[in-house]
């Protein structure tokens, strides 16, 4: 039987499709690099945008200072990249999301969260 509850989850799970989607293609009307470059150069980026991530991360432990902006725009950065790689691979980036989330309840209620290995 639905529920409300089903219904609301509905609701938002096609909200978050809709925004994901809507960011999506603002990324790729920002993506300059050339075509023979694609997935390349934004598999690269987002590497290079994960190591920004992890440096003002560091730098917590150096200096002591919790730049959370700073985070908050590098992770803004990954976004991106991730959008403009999805874009790229003719793949939305709600459909990686919705199947990252399953992937990880499935996990979940299987008890396998933990351990390693792609494929548990
Ligand atoms: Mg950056």
């Amino acid at each position: 039987m639905i529920t409300q509850e089903d219904i609301d989850a509905f609701k938002r799970f096609n909200d978050i499709d809709y925004l994901m989607n809507e960011y999506q293609d603002m990324a790729a009307a920002t993506a300059i690099y050339k075509t023979e470059h694609q997935v390349i150069y934004p598999a690269l980026g987002l590497a290079a945008e994960a190591g920004e991530v992890a440096n003002k991360v560091k730098k917590i432990l150096r200096d002591g200072k919790f730049d959370r902006e700073g985070i908050s725009d590098e992770i803004g950065d990954c976004l991106w990249y991730i959008a403009a790689l999805c874009r790229d691979l003719n793949v939305d980036l709600s459909e990686v999301a919705k199947n990252n989330i399953s992937k990880l309840r499935d996990r979940k209620e299987r008890g396998t969260l933990k351990g390693s290995g792609d494929k548990r």
